[in-house]
């Protein structure tokens, strides 16, 4: 239990880490000297006031999240062991779900692996390591992943900004095996294809799976606009599942032409449209001319990058609405998501709601989702639920 060194709560601090959360900011810690002198990344004790140890994670002295919790035992030994069993639990939660291995396989603090992200695609895995504490235990990761699956290749996508604020550099290169330029992805039975390689990165966003599985059975012989359309995600299953017509809107020529391919791939090029466009411009444009459609989804980056932003996101979120309702056919249905974890529910909801209104349209709220199960939320952490998803259907 000595193996790690200690660190501190201050009194009466920690209240979230002590009822069972995974993280201690680092004004709830005692700075000692020794303390500071860690390595970032290193692993550690965490103990409470009064010495009653809390857990084995790791600590990082120039993180706003000092200690991230990975065992609620103390002196956990972390290393292959250790890793391989999250990661075989991850597995075995994955395949309860999906028959085919195209799948988030890891997704950090839902999966017990803080720092990690890790997408599946068949033998290809697809790494996002963005604290140093993960980064420190690569290796011994990298030899438990051989160990449970084994994989053809394995890609580090550590190119995000938050990696800056671990003090880490950027490393995008292939662990194991290549970076396969092209790779296909199998979802909802239909196949779209990312670039991994090639300066392009386009990757593929597994969460919102089960809401473009709700949207395609809606859409049988129906004309449907997928506004911010990436690589095809809902559009093409839409026009899969019978969509009459189906046009897709992005601004950038990489995931059209991808999404594009994808409709060829699945036989619906004839009834498939892409243009590459500003969204609020295209739908400004739509609405000038009249153009309506049965199902309109806009799922658009996030507006809210951090916290200060939320009072102009709300304002974009608030805008989209409008304008999607305005596009919206008699009887058809709007998908509004937001996938900024700085902007809860309730006040995204309200803003949709708020916007639908201003085109004289009343609306009823008729699914109201998250992520896919491949994303578990950590249950003491609500913005590891960042997600939402909400189908309107309108008069
Ligand atoms: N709906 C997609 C994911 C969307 S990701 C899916 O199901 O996979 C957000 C997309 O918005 C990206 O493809 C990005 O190129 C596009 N985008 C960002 N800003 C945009 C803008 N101002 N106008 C149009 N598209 C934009």
């Amino acid at each position: 239990m000595s193996k790690h060194p200690q660190i501190r709560l201050k009194p009466r601090e920690g209240r979230r880490v002590r009822g069972g959360s995974p993280w201690a900011f680092s004004n709830e810690i005692e700075m000692s000297n020794a303390a500071k002198a860690l390595e970032p990344g290193a692993l550690v004790n965490l103990a409470a006031e009064d010495g009653r140890v809390l857990g084995t994670g790791y600590f990082n002295v120039k993180s706003l999240i000092a200690v991230r919790l990975l065992s609620h035992e103390a002196g956990a030994e972390i290393g292959q062991g250790f890793l391989a069993g999250r990661l075989a639990r991850a597995l075995s939660l994955r395949e309860a779900f999906y028959a085919r291995p195209f799948y988030r396989l890891v997704h950090a603090e839902g999966d017990g692996l803080p720092g990690l992200t890790i997408d599946r695609f068949g033998d290809t895995l697809v790494l996002q390591i963005t604290t140093a504490g993960m980064e420190t235990l690569l290796e011994p990761l990298l030899a438990a992943i051989d160990e449970v699956l084994s994989p053809a290749n394995v890609i580090l996508r550590n190119d995000t900004p938050v990696r800056a604020l671990e003090g880490l550099e950027n490393d995008v290169r292939a662990a194991k095996g290549e970076i396969p330029s092209r790779i296909t992805v199998e979802e909802n039975g239909a196949r779209y294809f990312a670039d991994l390689g090639g300066g392009q990165k386009t990757g593929w966003y597994y969460d919102q799976r089960d809401n473009r599985a709700f949207v395609a059975a809606l859409a049988k012989d129906k004309s449907v606009l997928d506004v911010y359309c990436y690589t095809g995600g809902f559009g093409v299953l839409a026009a899969k599942a019978g969509a009459r017509e189906m046009a897709a809107i992005d601004s950038s020529q990489n995931a059209l032409t991808l999404a594009s391919e994808a409709s060829s791939a699945n036989g619906v090029e004839a009834r498939a449209k892409f243009i590459k466009a500003e969204a609020f411009e295209e739908l400004e444009r739509l609405a000038a001319a009249n153009e309506k459609f049965d199902i309109v989804i806009c799922d658009p980056p996030p507006f809210a990058k951090s916290r200060k932003d939320v009072e102009a996101a709300a304002r974009a979120y608030r805008k989209l609405a409008r304008q999607g309702a305005s596009v919206t056919a008699k009887n058809g249905f709007l998908l509004l998501a937001s996938c900024s974890y700085n902007m809860p529910l309730d006040r995204f909801a309200s803003e949709c709601a708020i916007g639908i209104a201003r085109t004289g349209r009343s609306a009823s709220l008729i699914r109201q989702a998250g992520a896919s199960p491949d994303h578990p939320a950590h249950p003491h952490l609500p913005e590891t639920a960042y997600l939402k998803s909400l189908v309107y259907a309108l008069d």
